[in-house]
């Protein structure tokens, strides 16, 4: 563990995929903001990052900073067997977090740190992130 209690970078864990609709978020992660593409047609969040709006189906949007808090809407505890790379962190707790700013159509998926204690549906959690392999990803935290 590092002084700021996240774990130190991980060689093998896999990341997820960087394309051109989605670098916009990564790289906004990179520099620890939490953003979000929003409907400039319809004022509608959306994520995960995708061309057309679910709503109105323009293709019209921007991005937006965040506030980086939510609340916690679902979560589970992982047990091994976990796939090699992630045995580590085991047993570590996995949210949906639905965020402030939309709860019912912005939600995102991460990891909580620490893994303790259990969170209770409709904690308030915060952002942050950690480094894997060579991208900066979301993590969340209690408060
Ligand atoms: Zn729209």
């Amino acid at each position: 563990m590092t002084a700021a209690g996240t774990p130190p970078p991980v060689a093998d864990r896999p990341v997820p995929r960087r394309d051109e609709g989605s670098a916009p978020f990564w790289e906004a992660c990179a520099q620890g903001r939490l953003v979000a593409q929003r409907c400039t047609a319809c004022g509608r969040f959306r994520f995960p990052p995708r061309p057309t709006c679910p709503a109105c189906r323009s293709f019209e949007h921007r991005w937006e900073d965040l506030s980086g808090r939510g609340r916690v809407w679902s979560w589970i505890r992982a047990h091994p067997p976990l796939l090699p790379a992630f045995a580590e962190l085991a047993p570590y707790i996995a949210l949906v977090v639905a965020l402030d700013e939309d709860p019912i159509h912005l939600r995102m998926i991460g990891r909580l740190e620490p893994a303790c204690p259990e969170p209770a549906i409709g904690d308030p959690v915060q952002v942050g992130f950690e480094r894997v392999v060579d991208q900066v990803i979301p993590l969340w935290r209690l408060g």
